[in-house]
């Protein structure tokens, strides 16, 4: 597929120092993996490569936009993307027992004889790790949620009668569960 080279960085031939690339990643993308339950994707990954002797140290800023659904009413939801990540990339004589070994999922190792790297996994796992966890209507605003008034009254329809008894706690506080890990 001529259209994931683009990805590949030919390492070897660049001089030590800071090279930039910029990639527009659009659905077409992630066509090469599972089904995403996100849609008209145009994130756009700002790499900079800094090559040093023995690693390399990338930096993946992530922008743009995405469309995915709200967790709490499922009216589309526009996703503005802002993430920053970082890899280390270094060059050893066992990558395999390396990368077996290491902990820390910042660091990734490649055999000294490499010439390329693929960056195309990266950016798949940091586009998908640059949308929230909590994706609801509004939320960023201090309003907070501006769901769907309707949808969110055909959801409470549909609950099956046996949460009766959940109702009679406060609806506030069962609200509030689910943003408790927000923070972390
Ligand atoms: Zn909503």
């Amino acid at each position: 597929m001529g259209y994931r080279r683009e990805f590949e960085i030919a390492f070897v031939g660049l001089k030590p120092g800071i090279h930039e690339y910029d990639y527009v990643i659009t659905d077409k993308f992630f066509e090469a993996y599972q089904q995403q339950d996100f849609r008209n994707c145009n994130a756009t990954v700002k790499l900079s490569l800094d090559k040093k002797t023995g690693f390399m140290l990338l930096k993946f800023e992530i922008g743009g936009t995405l469309e995915t659904n709200c967790d709490r009413c499922g009216n589309n939801l526009k996703i503005d993307l802002w993430d920053e990540f970082n890899i280390v990339v270094k060059m050893v004589e066992e990558p395999e027992l390396m990368n077996d070994q290491e902990e820390d999922p910042d660091v990734y190792f490649i055999s000294r004889t490499e010439s390329h790297i693929d960056v195309a996994d990266w950016i798949y796992e940091f586009v998908n790790l640059s949308i929230p966890m909590q994706k609801i209507c509004g939320f960023n605003d201090a309003s907070g949620p501006q769901c769907n008034p309707a949808a969110l009254n055909m959801l409470k329809k549909l609950e099956p009668e046996e949460k009766e008894e959940e109702k009679k706690d406060n609806p506030i506080w069962k609200g509030l569960e689910k943003f408790k890990d927000l923070g972390n």
